[in-house]
């Protein structure tokens, strides 16, 4: 089993003002089952438009998004009625996917009735079971999304999702929203769910901290392009784009390590993705850019095994 994601771009055309927005440049992905993939960049640059995506909510513009050689796109809609997906998204925002109104079991019930997962007499069970294995106590099963704290309802929503068996859960942020306290508890669940279901995971964050302790690859997102991507390991400690390293060096707990030591914060803001910057989108803000940068579009190489950057200054 693996998510095949090949030269994926999506243009959004805005109605009022028919500008043609650029969320997702030519993304190319590889991710095998049972791995994580660490999805890091700044806020507009195109990782929940991917991660709507892959779970079928988003038909790219070009571009194919396969599970197991099937398109996703394809196999989404004609599941909508039938049966469930085996790819779900868990969302910064508890809210996206519980109901205010709805009490936690209930909205759970509602995935295994809707697609049939269980017997009706073994719903309630079921429910017990799933808010167990996020370390909810099943008797909490009868109380509403605003009577938890934001811990308990974020591991209620990924109870939600886990209630349709996925192989695949794409985490958009998932404890960005969360007190910094109740974030590692939260981080840990997902690891140990992982091991336990043999889940493959996509996670995405703002922040590389965030990913760091989660992922087997890392891929470094700009402006709707991966800048680099590689093993964890690799990309942050041998950080190779100027990009890459901007960011580690943002990062609060960043010690200088081999080559990373770009100590200046970035220059400038991310350009709108309306009107992209001809050649390497980065070289706005790039300490590196020769002038060649702004007419040669870059594509990613390997620098050493797995390890690829888009970028022609790095030698
Ligand atoms: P991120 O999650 O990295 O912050 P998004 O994927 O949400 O980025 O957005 C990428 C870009 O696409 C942004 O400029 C955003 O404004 C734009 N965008 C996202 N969804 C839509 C949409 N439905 N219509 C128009 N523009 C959109
Ligand atoms: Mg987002």
């Amino acid at each position: 089993m693996t998510l095949s994601i090949t030269d994926v771009t999506k243009r959004y055309k805005i109605r009022v003002t028919r500008a043609q927005v650029n969320a997702l440049n030519g993304v190319t992905i590889d991710l095998p089952a049972k791995k994580t993939l660490g999805i890091v960049g700044e806020s507009g640059c195109g990782k929940s438009t991917l991660a709507r995506m892959i779970v079928g909510l988003e038909q790219p513009s070009s571009g194919t998004v396969t599970w197991n050689g099937e398109p996703i796109f394809d196999k989404a809609r004609n599941m909508l009625s039938s049966k469930h997906s085996n790819i779900q998204l868990v969302f910064q925002d508890p809210y996206s996917s519980l109901n205010p109104r709805q009490k936690i079991g209930d909205s759970i019930a509602e995935v295994l009735t809707v697609h049939h997962l269980v017997e009706k007499d073994a719903v309630q069970a079921r429910i017990a079971e799933l808010l167990t294995e996020v370390g909810i106590s099943p008797e909490l099963a009868h109380r509403y999304p605003h009577q938890l704290s934001g811990g308990q309802r974020q591991r209620v929503s990924i109870a939600r999702a886990l209630a349709s068996q996925p192989d695949l859960l794409v985490l958009d942020e998932p404890v960005s929203a969360l007190d910094v306290s109740v974030r590692a508890e939260v981080m840990n669940l997902l690891i140990d769910l992982r091991e336990r279901l043999g889940l493959t995971y996509i996670f995405i964050s703002h922040d590389l901290s965030m990913i760091r302790h989660i992922s087997d690859q890392i891929a470094v997102m700009y402006l709707g392009k991966i800048v680099e991507s590689g093993p964890w390991d690799s990309v942050l400690e041998n950080p190779q784009h100027p990009y890459t390293k901007a960011l580690i060096a943002a990062m609060p707990d960043h010690t200088e390590v081999g080559n990373n030591a770009y100590e200046a914060p970035l220059k400038g803001e991310v350009p709108d993705p309306a009107s992209m910057p001809t050649g390497c989108a980065f070289h706005l803000r790039c300490p590196i850019a020769v002038p060649s940068c702004s007419t040669n579009a870059q594509t990613l190489r390997e620098i050493e095994p797995n390890h690829q950057i888009a970028c022609q200054e790095v030698k």
